[in-house]
């Protein structure tokens, strides 16, 4: 679907959204003004639950209607909403009922006068880029290079247009739209082609816009060189021979895993109209959202993805938020998952404060749109960079040892929950010893990245992938047979063991293979048993000669 289609799409669900709300309020008001009313005839127990009733109905009320584009029912409610506040566990006297009869009367006349602002205008902004497939464009008349390093980098899942020339750069920028331009410098005798040419470019509005990231590589290595490649506003400068581990490396921060791992967000709020909102825009902002309206399933909907962060309401029926909050805290894998409250105004008074973690926020409805997306986004940013400090193994980004081993156990307890099956991968590089001792531990690091960037890049968001030893990898694959884990794993296996690397001492290329073992669940019943059938698979792949997968449980293929 092309960018504006999926915009009218936006436009239209929205619209069907604020309007089923606009529709509901009559029904919302009518259920208000049922607790409301006749209040007078009640004994004291009977006229605190109606007040109780009446004050959830209307404290819902008020924090969704002005995030749905109805300010005027928004302050209505939320006037009456106060005042019920003020009077609840007193006995009412007849100006209370009055007043109580006077702000009802004022919250009915408001569905008249509702002037409901269209919200697409405050949404138009919201609209980032949603992830889509990584573009690169590679200027490199070396053709033999220029198809080493387009193999590299499909391989890593990117888009790659190769151009032997400089000559449709600019209309291949405009068009393609590239993410990141690696580019070579001397080409066709011109000794500073490549830079004069990105300098130019990078000058013209149209392609400043695109924000474009530059890597230049070069067989020049003075300064010269150097220099103007930074008056291009380059982000990297390799020299040849390309260190290709550490260019990937580059490549891959540069295009940054956000961009296509989008943000987890869970939202738990018992008012199913306003989360269906929230959803919608979040997700029209490239987030993925996940929810649960009922607080007893929060938990549940936390198992898979993981959040990176949670956006809750205070008040919900059966437990509060901060109630869940302390729920979702005593969980040793939760404690970095940072809450953003959804609160009204009045309960700042609330004894809160105390309770909530430093990572944890307040917004207050009613929502604005553009506020929403900002705050979730930068929350989300800072939790998964804080996250990783805690669960990442330094050297590849990937899970740590002890936060591997717990995803395990989460897994089993899902599948096992839920019928399902998963399988677990142990990989270990071959003759990997000889790698360092050959080469230097150095090398032996680019090719553990390597492996790493290769994994991330084939997997799926929802597999696990960790480092489990110094050249030990576990994979957790949800929902995948073990016939299928056998194909995907022999396939990264194929990919791994083409992948040149290069020794920077004498500029000698070669080859690092990788041996695997995989067993399943639920055939294995426990994460001892799973580790260790895996173990024993891959031991014998290691028996059968390296560079081959083994399951633990037969099979025909
Ligand atoms: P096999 O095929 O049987 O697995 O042989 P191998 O040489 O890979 O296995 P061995 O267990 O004998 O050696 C593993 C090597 O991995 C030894 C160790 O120096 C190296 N290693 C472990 N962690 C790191 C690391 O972080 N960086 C580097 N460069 N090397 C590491
Ligand atoms: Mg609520
Ligand atoms: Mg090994």
């Amino acid at each position: 679907m092309n960018k504006t289609k999926k915009q009218a799409l936006f436009a239209r669900k929205l619209k069907e959204q604020q309007k089923q709300f606009v529709a509901s309020i009559p029904k919302k008001i009518e259920a208000i003004t049922q607790q409301l009313t006749q209040l007078s005839s009640l004994n004291h127990a009977a006229l605190q639950e109606r007040m109780q009733q009446g004050y959830m109905l209307l404290h819902t009320l008020s924090g969704s209607a002005g995030t749905f584009g109805c300010p005027e029912v928004g302050q209505q409610s939320k006037a009456l909403e106060k005042k019920i506040k003020q009077l609840k566990d007193t006995a009412l006297t007849p100006q209370d009922l009055m007043q109580i009869e006077l702000l009802l009367k004022n919250l009915t006349d408001s569905t008249n006068n509702h002037t409901h602002e269209s919200l697409n205008q405050v949404l138009q902004d919201t609209a980032l880029h949603h992830p889509e497939n990584l573009r690169i464009i590679l200027v490199e008349d070396d053709a033999i290079l220029a198809e080493l390093l387009t193999n590299q980098l499909t391989n890593f899942g990117y888009q790659v247009t190769v151009l032997p020339n400089l000559n449709n750069l600019e209309s291949a920028i405009v068009e393609i739209k590239p993410n990141l331009v690696i580019c070579d410098i001397v080409i066709e005798d011109d000794a500073l082609a490549g830079t004069e040419a990105l300098k130019k470019l990078i000058e013209k509005p149209h392609i400043a816009a695109l924000n474009l990231a530059i890597i230049f590589i070069s067989g020049r290595d003075d300064m010269e060189a150097r220099l103007e490649a930074v008056r291009a506003k380059c982000a990297g400068y390799f020299h040849k021979p390309i260190n290709i581990p550490l260019l990937m490396d580059k490549v891959y921060e540069l295009t940054t895993i956000e961009k296509h791992n989008p943000y987890q967000i869970l939202i738990v709020d018992d008012d199913v109209t306003l989360t269906n909102l929230m959803k919608h825009i979040l997700e029209h902002a490239g987030m993925e959202v996940a929810i649960a309206n009922d607080p007893f399933d929060a938990l549940q909907k936390m198992e898979h993805p993981r959040p990176d962060l949670i956006l809750m309401d205070v008040h919900m029926p059966k437990c509060s938020g901060t109630e869940l909050a302390q729920v979702i805290r005593q969980h040793q894998n939760y404690l970095g998952i940072p809450i953003l409250f959804l609160s009204a105004d009045d309960d700042k008074d609330l004894p809160m404060s105390a309770l909530i973690d430093g990572g944890d926020d307040f917004i207050t409805k009613p929502i604005q749109p553009d506020i929403l997306v900002s705050i979730t986004e930068s929350k989300a940013y800072r939790s998964r960079q804080l996250n990783r400090q805690m669960t990442e193994d330094s050297l590849t980004g990937l899970y740590n040892h002890s936060f591997t081993e717990n995803e395990i156990e989460r897994e089993i307890n899902r599948a096992d929950r839920t019928h399902r099956y998963f399988s677990l991968a142990m990989i270990d590089l071959d003759f990997f010893k000889a790698v360092n001792d050959t080469y230097g531990h150095g090398v032996g690091d680019e090719v553990l990245r390597s492996l790493s960037y290769l994994l991330k890049k084939r997997l799926r968001l929802t597999d696990v992938i960790g480092r489990y030893g110094g050249e030990e990898f576990l994979v957790v694959m949800p929902e995948t047979s073990i016939e299928d884990a056998v194909c995907l794993i022999n396939e990264i296996k194929d990919s791994f063991s083409a992948m040149p690397f290069f020794n920077p001492e004498d500029e000698r290329v070669f080859y690092v293979t990788l041996s695997a073992g995989i067993a399943s669940f639920p055939e294995c019943h426990t994460r001892e048993e799973l580790m260790t059938l895996a173990d024993q698979a891959l031991y014998q792949a290691k028996e059968k000669g390296r560079n081959q997968v083994v399951c633990a449980t037969p099979y025909t293929p």
